[in-house]
């Protein structure tokens, strides 16, 4: 066996990567150099080989939130940031980042309405809302929702819709916390019109229609929608995902427009799922609540950054983002085949994706993946680029309807880096 210590390349050739170049401008020199001497370090110990020296600095950075290639099959993936935005949101939020006109009128000279290019973009989109309103995100419209129409007072929610979030976040919990109490009607799978009629009475400050968007409930099931439920006291439906108009793929996924015309007195929603947009939650619906909303407070405590507002108003009225085209283009076979060609190994096989992060449970789009020996997933997540696959029967298979065709050559470079 030759010994390939000698084959390290020292800390000066590894520091002149321009990746490392970059890197050293954003860290400091000192935080990347480090990183290069644990690298160099672990190739001396045999754990890498020399070649790997300086794609395992560039991976070893101090930073978190890299960019991720998205190959698990889940198109809104919340740990991985859940919607990708599109190149017009993020060149929108890289121009506001700096001073911008986000409350100021130029022609005039004089203050203006905070993020008025993204409420009209909004409203424009939803022409049934009397008015809109933006907030943190969707958590944040519930908290003020209940802050304004029921303090003191009750909710009123069907059992079958106390939704759990994720990582432990219960919208029951969440209600609870600005003082209002949760009435609970109906049971887990059967609820009906008079069991909202009869836990409504004078201390009732809305009703609230949540959308259960991470599970199915199936067999002997009823809910109650939300037209029928005219018993005289305000609806807030929470759709969840963001889909602002019905979308023909996902007919069982509710929608603002939809819901604002059923009756509703407030729809709230993720800007970050369906939507395709930056974190946010949506408020749409009758003028003088959303005025109300607007007033409290504490909606000075949830409002969003300037960032946000940029990313929004693109997301709104830009060219469709990476999640709808994620969503509704067909799979080519010869892309899969492409891919796989310029692998030492890996065959496509078809595969399932799903929505995921609360959004359209239970439907499932054709898809392909390239699978790879199962050893690939965990090299493929340390990469410069980390690319996150699923692992399924002993297999890696890295999904190609969340994979962006632009990031085709990144991927292919990754696997090569791995082989
Ligand atoms: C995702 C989701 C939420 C939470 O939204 P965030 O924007 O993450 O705060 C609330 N309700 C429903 C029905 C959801 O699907």
């Amino acid at each position: 066996m030759t010994d390939r210590r000698r084959d390290i390349p020292g800390t000066d050739t590894v520091l002149a990567d321009p990746r490392l170049v970059k890197a050293a401008g954003v860290f400091g020199r000192p935080a990347v150099k480090r990183s290069v001497l644990t690298a160099q370090q672990k190739a001396r110990d045999g754990h890498i080989e020399p070649e790997q020296v300086i794609d395992e600095a560039v991976a070893n950075l101090p930073a978190t939130l890299k960019p991720v290639i998205n190959a698990t099959g889940v198109i809104v993936h919340t740990n991985l940031g859940r919607a990708p935005l599109s190149a017009a949101a993020r060149e929108a939020l890289l121009a506001a980042a700096g001073t911008t006109d986000v409350e100021f009128d130029l022609k005039t000279g004089q203050r203006a309405k905070r993020g008025r290019g993204a409420l009209q973009a909004l409203q424009d989109a939803v022409p049934d809302a009397g008015g809109v309103h933006v907030v943190n995100n969707n958590a944040a419209a519930l908290l003020l929702t209940a802050m304004v129409l029921a303090p003191g007072k009750e909710i009123v929610v069907s059992r079958g819709e106390l939704v759990e979030i994720g990582d432990g976040f219960r919208i029951p919990d969440l209600l609870a916390s600005t003082g209002a109490r949760l009435r609970e009607v109906g049971t887990t799978n059967r609820t009906h019109r008079r069991d909202y009629e009869q836990a409504i009475n004078e201390n009732t400050g809305f009703i609230l229609k949540v959308h259960p968007s991470n599970f199915l409930v199936s067999g002997f099931t009823a809910e109650v929608a939300v037209h029928e439920l005219d018993v005289g006291v305000p609806v807030v439906a929470d759709i969840g995902s963001g889909l602002l108009q019905p979308h023909p793929l996902l007919p069982d996924e509710p929608d603002a427009a939809s819901m604002l015309r059923a009756g509703a007195s407030l729809v709230t929603a993720s800007g970050d799922k369906l939507l395709g947009g930056p974190q946010a939650g949506l408020m749409l619906g009758h003028a003088e609540l959303i005025e109300r909303l607007r007033r409290h407070p504490a909606a000075r405590a949830l409002r969003v950054d300037k960032l946000t507002l940029a990313a929004l108003e693109a997301t709104l009225r830009g060219p469709s983002p990476p999640v709808h085209s994620t969503l509704n283009s067909e799979l080519s076979m010869q892309r899969a085949e492409y891919i796989v060609s310029r692998l030492p190994e890996g065959e496509i096989v078809p595969s399932k994706a799903v929505i995921g992060g609360g959004g359209a449970p239970g439907v499932e789009l054709p898809s392909l993946a390239i699978s790879l020996p199962e050893s690939y997933a965990a090299r493929l997540r340390t990469c410069a680029t980390p690319v996150v696959g699923r692992v399924e029967h002993g297999r890696c298979l890295l999904d190609l309807r969340t994979v962006q065709p632009e990031q085709d050559e990144t991927l292919i470079a990754a696997v090569l880096a791995c082989t």
